[in-house]
């Protein structure tokens, strides 16, 4: 395993369209040291989540994880998922205030518009298929790594007047958030 570098901001890569993969294509060797490399370099970095299109490689696929995470000690515990080729539909019209960083913006957070229900197709990193509906935070973070599958960032949906520092969020913004998270938590899980 290997970490590998993050693309920042700027770098085109993050602005490209990634590519469907097929079965026969995730299952190689090739691939699945990737999906490794994804999961040990967002580890490594303390990310919820990341795409490979993040570390240069623009293809339909993400990971997925949340422990004891010290960038967002407040969010919800999310085992270690990986999506391949994964299409989100929204459950409903119903959207929260999700405020989000990023590995590919130093920084930089902001207040992004996010659907509460959402449902999830995938394939996992063998090629099995994944169908479900997931809730709040989880959604939140399932559609900010998604939006990078389609060379988007976040800061592209986000309020430019909610922009932040760490620091400032923490300063500033953190304690309301973290107090609608624990109501949103509570009304509809993770
Ligand atoms: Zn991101």
């Amino acid at each position: 395993m290997a970490i590998r570098k993050i693309a920042q901001i700027g770098h085109p890569v993050l602005r490209q369209v990634a590519r469907d993969i097929s079965r026969e294509e995730l299952i190689t060797p090739e691939t699945q040291q990737l999906v490794d490399d994804l999961v040990e370099t967002m580890r490594d970095a303390d990310g919820a989540g990341l795409a490979a299109i993040q570390i240069y490689e623009p293809i339909r696929l993400c990971a997925i994880e949340v422990r004891d995470n010290p960038r967002y000690p407040y969010k919800p515990k999310i085992p270690l998922t990986i999506l391949v080729n994964p299409v989100l539909t929204p459950v409903g019209d119903e959207r929260f205030d999700n405020n989000e960083g990023c590995l590919s913006v130093p920084n930089l957070r902001g207040v992004v518009q996010r659907y509460v229900h959402l449902r999830v197709q995938a394939w996992d990193r063998l090629g099995n298929p994944i169908d479900e509906v997931v809730h709040g935070l989880k959604a939140g973070t399932y559609q900010h790594e998604v939006d990078h599958l389609d060379g988007k960032i976040f800061v592209d949906r986000a309020d430019p007047m909610t922009f932040s520092t760490w620091t400032e969020f923490e300063r500033h913004h953190k304690a309301a958030f973290v107090e609608q998270v624990q109501q949103l938590v509570a009304r509809v899980g993770s």
